[in-house]
């Protein structure tokens, strides 16, 4: 465990340990405002905020949660907004009055939003109006049983009905507060005027800034306790990793949701962090990232494999000026390498492979960004990041290049999971976080994934990692999607399926996509089932939702 070979490829200006700052996540917003008064924090469509105007909307929202709502240092507040300038107030708000910011989708349904109310505790919810149908019926459970709701109304040049349609209950919630205040319209939130500062003192490596549900792809959501140490110390391996980066000179398009971990990390905490631009939008439609890009000129472009795939396959794409664009770092799922390479050749900049899990608030493994890139590999842990590959069952250490579970520990690891010591204690073992992923780690010190522990299929008793097929599958000219799940079979026990979604117009048959699949891939791993589809179901950050097309395979085998 102590062999750190990645160590040999950190640029010189990355030093593999230094002291992360303490304290208060929101000090990060202090400091920006501090510095940079004048520099623009937010883009939104054709409205803008200054950090100081930023700082002093997040001070109001804190002093009205404390005032108001009486909020106590530790509790629980929702944040169900997609990405506007109110999400980002009401986060940095939250923690500067000592609150633990829930991150809630918002497009959970009643059911499950009801779930996470209860499960995390929270005492009051922070919505938009156009959600409130679905938030209403949760109002008892919340501890203080308050919901703060507000409007983007006023900075919605996009057709309403595209991005919640959903109708209002009642007429008549408008009560806007001037658009100046840069806080369109907390409604029902009455201003604080006292210009007292808060800032609530925290023990930044134990109490919680965030309690993050896990995005659900496996079993029952579960709470990620992220510290305030967690968070800032993503924030710094992060902003490290990219050295470069120039302080009060980078924007950010803002487009993955900052309700979902790396979104946090890298819009919220990373580019307040070096005093950027956030360019931000509620939903990625490629035709409006495109006209911001071509606006607004972003130099970093965070986002998921499935964006840069849809941007590169766009009608426009080529007459759109993205040379301002530097910096794109790809995770959550893996990237295929010709989706890399075109978004590079159209850009001129890096598409870069990271990977990481809510449970480490989230990002332990980077491809660098100007030194050695292994396509394929998700790179080298972070500074300050130990990992290993172990025997998913006995956990013993494996040796090098065999298949194993990632094991990682770090300043980033999760304090565990939110009331559940049972299973915290299954993943959690001496600071060391096992994974549940399959990886392997080469000569030097680069780590593959392989697969999803759960994900491999076990076919004649022969082990078949999904990515692996898919990866092969990717690279047919006919495909634009793929997805590769076990499925019964009273002879192998399990058998290879893929999900295609074809490129448009163009026809693939089975028979061709088995032909090029036995060229490349030995016998057992060859899918002896295909599924033709438009589309295939995705989360909302755009991974693909294998449990759902594992469910309907078993729906419709008990239907037959
Ligand atoms: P979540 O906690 O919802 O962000 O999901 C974390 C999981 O996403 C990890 O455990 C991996 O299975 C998967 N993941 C994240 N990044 C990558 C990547 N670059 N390649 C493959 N899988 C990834």
């Amino acid at each position: 465990r102590a062999e750190r070979p990645w160590h040999a490829h950190y640029p010189e200006e990355v030093l593999p340990a230094y002291p992360f700052p303490t304290g208060n996540v929101a000090q990060l917003l202090l400091n920006a405002a501090e510095n940079m008064p004048k520099q623009i924090a937010i883009r939104f469509f054709d409205s803008k905020m200054t950090y100081e105007s930023l700082r002093d909307e997040a001070y109001r929202f804190a002093n009205a949660l404390q005032e108001q709502f009486d909020l106590q240092k530790g509790d629980r507040v929702a944040i169900m907004l997609p990405n506007c300038p109110q999400l980002v107030i009401a986060y940095f708000g939250t923690l500067l009055a000592g609150g633990t910011v829930v991150m809630t989708n918002p497009l959970y349904q009643e059911e499950e939003l009801a779930y996470q109310v209860k499960d995390a505790e929270s005492v009051i919810l922070v919505t938009l109006d156009l959600l409130l149908p679905r938030v209403l019926p949760v109002q008892a459970h919340l501890g203080k049983q308050s919901i703060i709701y507000t409007s983007i109304k006023e900075y919605l040049p996009f057709p309403k009905n595209k991005l919640y349609p959903l109708k209002m209950k009642k007429e008549g919630h408008s009560l806007h507060i001037p658009k100046q205040s840069g806080l369109q319209g907390l409604q029902h939130l009455l201003y604080s005027t006292s210009p007292k500062r808060c800032v609530v003192q925290v023990d930044d490596a134990q109490d919680l800034a965030l309690i993050q549900y896990t995005g659900g792809t496996t079993g029952l959501p579960k709470g990620v306790m992220l510290t305030h140490a967690n968070l800032l110390a993503n924030t710094i391996q992060t902003t490290t990793w990219s050295y470069k980066l120039q302080y009060g000179q980078e924007s950010y398009m803002g487009v993955i949701p900052c309700f979902h971990v790396f979104g946090l990390t890298v819009l919220l905490n990373q580019c307040t962090h070096m005093a950027g631009t956030l360019i931000l939008m509620p939903r990625f439609d490629p035709d409006e990232v495109l006209g911001h890009i071509q606006k607004y000129r972003p130099t970093i472009f965070p986002g998921v494999p499935t964006m840069y795939m849809a941007l590169s396959h766009h009608s426009r794409i080529h007459d759109v000026d993205l040379s301002s664009i530097e910096v794109c770092i790809s995770g959550s799922a893996p990237l295929p390498l010709e989706v890399q390479q075109r978004f590079e050749a159209l850009t001129g900049g890096r598409l870069t492979e990271g990977y990481g899990l809510t449970e480490t608030a989230p990002v332990t493994h980077v491809n660098p960004i100007w030194g050695k890139r292994k396509s394929g590999s998700i790179g080298i842990p972070l500074p300050n990041t130990d990992c290993y590959v172990v025997h998913p069952d006995t956990r013993k250490p494996c040796s090098r290049g065999e298949v194993g579970e990632l094991a990682v520990k770090g300043p980033q690891v999760m304090k565990g999971y939110w009331k559940r010591p049972v299973e915290t204690a299954q993943v959690l073992q001496d600071g060391w976080l096992y994974t549940g992923d399959l990886a392997t780690m080469d000569e030097d010190g680069y780590f593959t994934i392989v697969d999803r522990k759960k994900e491999m299929i076990i076919s004649s008793g022969f082990n078949v990692y999904p990515r692996e097929v898919e990866e092969v599958l990717y690279r047919h000219p006919g495909i634009k999607e793929a997805a590769v799940i076990g499925i019964p079979d009273a002879y192998r026990g399990e058998t290879v399926k893929a999900f295609i979604v074809p490129r448009e117009n163009t026809s693939v048959h089975e028979s061709q996509l088995d032909e090029w699949c036995r060229q490349r891939l030995a016998a057992y791993k060859v899918p002896r089932h295909y599924e033709f589809r438009d589309q295939l179901p995705k989360t909302i950050i755009g991974k693909v939702l294998k449990r759902a097309l594992i469910e309907k395979q078993m729906e419709q085998k008990s239907t037959h």
